[in-house]
């Protein structure tokens, strides 16, 4: 079987590549290789052709991810321009999977179809399918019927919402397995009402998160479940940031990592911070919060790759 430098590819493939510049938080050692296909049919050939034992991770736009300082082995994805088409047809929109949420968000709104909630989710629509993205009581899985892939053995297939697997910002999807295009179906709106509401929402999320600092999102998940889903049982108690907050960790340093003084369940890279200073801030935390209320706080952020060798 192949070595990924021996197939014959239409995109490109860059061994070594440094991923830090990839990632929201700037953090991250490099890819055995980044592959960058130019198209669906690029993937699958080149998913199939593969040996069979290089590890393949797939990244959208890195905003909920902290790469580890040692890196990714075997091949990162990373889809780019060949996936970036979108359609809208009636209440149906088709978007390619590198396509960002923000842009599927603004593209269905000028249509009157209201798939506002994805407008300050800073990932692509890829990775929104794979997580399960969303905020304001809506998610991914209530507008994604289907989704296309290029699984890890090569060839496209549609998969359908039950093979999806939707849970809590998690998707069954196997390991290695690309989504490449998106469909989506939200309710009719007026283009101006939903533009007006994606506004409100970009203010409300400046106003009480770092929006321009380097973060990942929230850093843990609310220990009663859903975030911000404004659910009866999602109790201020047991939101993370409260749970932070008690623990007098909001502002916390740890090396270039730290606590955000604005929103305290989101961890910022304050300047030249390492994936460990990141990750080994997380961790104290979430001792800090069990000692203090027994309550073990679950990472939302993504950790990947390998630390730093010694
Ligand atoms: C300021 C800020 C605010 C945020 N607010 C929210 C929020 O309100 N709600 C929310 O849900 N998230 C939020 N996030 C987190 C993040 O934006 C989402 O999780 C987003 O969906 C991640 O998309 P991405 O393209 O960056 O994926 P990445 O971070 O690159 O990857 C995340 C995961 O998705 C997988 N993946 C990515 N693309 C594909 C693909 N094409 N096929 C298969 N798997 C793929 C990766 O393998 C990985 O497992 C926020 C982040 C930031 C920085």
């Amino acid at each position: 079987m192949p070595r990924p430098e021996e197939i014959q590819i239409k995109g490109r493939l860059t061994p070594q590549r440094d991923l830090s510049a990839l990632t929201w938080l700037r953090v991250g050692g490099p890819a055995d290789y980044l592959f960058q296909p130019a198209d669906t049919a690029d993937l699958a050939d080149f998913l199939r052709q593969l040996d069979a034992d290089v590890p393949v991770f797939v990244m959208g736009v890195g905003s909920n991810l902290i790469v580890r300082d040692g890196g990714i082995r075997g091949v990162v994805i990373r889809l780019g321009r060949g996936f970036n088409g979108i359609e809208v047809a009636g209440q149906v929109v088709t978007a390619g999977a590198a396509m960002l949420d923000a842009h599927v968000a603004k593209r269905a709104a000028e249509a009157g179809v209201d798939l506002t909630f994805l407008r300050t989710i800073p990932g692509a629509i890829g990775g929104a399918g794979r997580l399960k993205a969303g905020c304001y009581r809506s998610y991914t899985a209530g507008v994604v019927p289907s989704a296309t892939a290029g699984p890890r053995s090569g060839g496209i297939e549609t998969l359908g919402a039950t093979e999806l697997g939707f849970a809590y910002r998690h998707s069954d999807l196997p390991e290695g397995c690309v989504i490449t295009e998106v469909t989506l179906t939200g309710p009719a709106g007026d283009p101006d009402e939903l533009a007006a509401r994606m506004a409100d929402q970009l203010a409300k999320r400046d106003a009480t998160q770092p929006t321009k600092e380097r973060s990942a999102g929230s850093t843990f998940r609310n220990p009663a479940g859903f975030s911000s889903t404004g659910r009866a049982d999602d109790v201020h108690d047991l939101k993370a940031w409260k749970l932070i907050d008690d623990a007098g960790l909001r502002g916390h340093r740890h090396g270039g990592a730290k606590m955000s003084e604005k929103h305290s369940n989101f961890m910022i890279n304050a300047g030249g911070a390492t994936g460990a200073d990141l990750e080994e801030l997380g961790e104290e935390v979430r001792k800090k919060v069990f000692q203090d209320r027994g309550i073990e706080l679950e990472w939302e952020i993504m950790r990947v790759g390998d630390p730093a060798p010694e």
